[in-house]
């Protein structure tokens, strides 16, 4: 019989096969029928110190014990506020307001509500968003409509908002972007919403920490908000707690998701300061912020990310992230010189690279012979068209990092 479940970015005309998992440890996946899977690109990013994390697990299992769910408009619970305290002590000043929601999309859509509901409560409504080329926000319409348009969202395009577009940073013509930015900002949009250093879905593209100060910097000066999407590169993932802090930039609105859990459980908060709050504090109620989901702040993804959060305090992370990005860099080192490889980049544990291909698109045929070809040799990876990254989880240990690359070179070979 076959499945009833829709999965998502899947084709299920091509019947390609969909492995069963029935279990997760560290940097592996074990399937029903009893194979061990690398997971090469942390169950599509999310997953930082590894599958299955005891720490994270007992409190999951604690919280479950205590409070399964609660509603959260108007009332609250010790684990949302403990949340919120720390992750108001851990990212930078002075971002001091949390608002919870429970995926990266949503983290956006709330976000950029932020940002037209402060320009609308100071009475001086303004409504255009500026984004970056190549730039993925999430799936939701207003998510997708701050994100770069092509095949995936084609269909829908009736439906997405209009936004003002920058070009890409891309070395030695960086100036470009600076000056549209600086060119669409006199005319009074309410924000700009950036992926720090690294655009994840649109090609793992990377740029310097120079440029995104700079773009902070116009933002700051034009009175534009500044809405940073961390929700790939938080928590570590470019070898820092945030990539921003690279280039010390602090926004003025912040989403966080992917890692806010370690991986475990889907929670998302969108940090803002207090002039994006205090502009929505009133004694009017027609100035609140609307926004809400059935499970905001649900108790027991409230608890997996505190366990996160104690084993960032606690436990040697960064380190394990900077060794993590040097046996990276070997690797890279070695497969750079294969004649089909180009342009090998590494942004803390992201390591990327294109296969040489004709056509360099999305729909490119190498991404699923790549997938297969690794699925057969038991390595869980998904290539951006031509575009391959290895993004593990921090605990991966040397053997399961070199059969990855081991695949990618058997593939190459074939
Ligand atoms: C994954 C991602 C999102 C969307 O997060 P979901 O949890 O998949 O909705 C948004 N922005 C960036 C940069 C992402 O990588």
């Amino acid at each position: 019989m076959t499945s009833p479940v829709w999965h998502p970015f899947t084709q299920h005309g091509l019947d390609e096969p969909i492995p069963v998992v029935a279990r997760g440890e560290g940097a592996a996946l074990h399937t029903a029928d009893g194979r061990r899977i690398i997971d090469a690109i942390s169950s599509w990013w999310v997953t930082t110190h590894g599958h299955g994390n005891p720490r994270i697990m007992a409190a999951i299992a604690e919280q479950a014990g205590k409070l399964d769910q609660i509603i959260f408009a108007g009332w609250t619970h010790e684990p949302a506020e403990q949340l919120a305290r720390s992750l108001v002590d851990m990212m930078p000043a002075p971002l001091s307001h949390v608002f919870f929601s429970d995926s990266g999309s949503t983290a956006v859509e709330v976000a950029l509500k932020m940002a037209l509901g402060f320009w609308a409560n100071r009475n001086e409504p303004r409504d255009r968003i500026l984004v970056m080329e190549h730039s993925y926000h999430g799936d939701t319409i207003g998510a997708m409509s701050v994100g770069a348009r092509g095949v995936f969202n084609q269909a829908y395009a009736p439906l997405l908002f209009d936004v003002g577009t920058v070009p890409f940073p891309r070395a030695e013509t960086e100036q470009v972007t600076l000056d549209a930015l600086e060119d669409a900002c006199r005319s009074r949009p309410a924000a700009f919403i950036v992926e720090p250093l690294v655009l994840g879905a649109g090609g793992m593209l990377f740029y310097t920490p120079a440029v995104l100060a700079e773009m902070r910097a116009i933002c700051a000066r034009h009175g534009v908000l500044f809405i940073a999407d961390e929700i790939m590169t938080g928590w570590g993932r470019t070898g820092t707690l945030l990539a921003s802090e690279q280039a010390g930039v602090v926004p003025d609105i912040l989403c966080l998701s992917k890692g806010l859990t370690g991986g475990a459980i889907p929670l998302a908060v969108t940090l803002a300061t207090p002039a994006i709050f205090d502009a929505h504090r009133s004694r009017d109620r027609a100035k609140m912020f609307f926004h809400s989901s059935s499970y905001t702040a649900n108790p027991i993804a409230c608890a997996a990310a505190n366990a996160n959060i104690e084993i960032w305090r606690d436990e040697p992370v960064l380190a394990r992230v900077a060794d993590l990005g040097q046996r990276q860099q070997r690797h890279l080192d070695r497969i750079g010189s294969h004649l089909k490889i180009r342009t090998v980049r590494r942004a803390g544990t992201i390591a990327a690279f294109e296969i040489e291909d004709e056509t360099g698109s999305y729909l490119s045929a190498i991404a699923p012979r790549l997938m297969a070809h690794a699925r057969d040799h038991d390595v869980l990876l998904r290539p951006l068209g031509n575009t391959v990254y290895v993004m593990p989880p921090y605990c991966i240990d040397d053997d399961d990092l070199s059969a990855i690359y081991d695949v990618v070179e058997s593939f190459l070979d074939r």
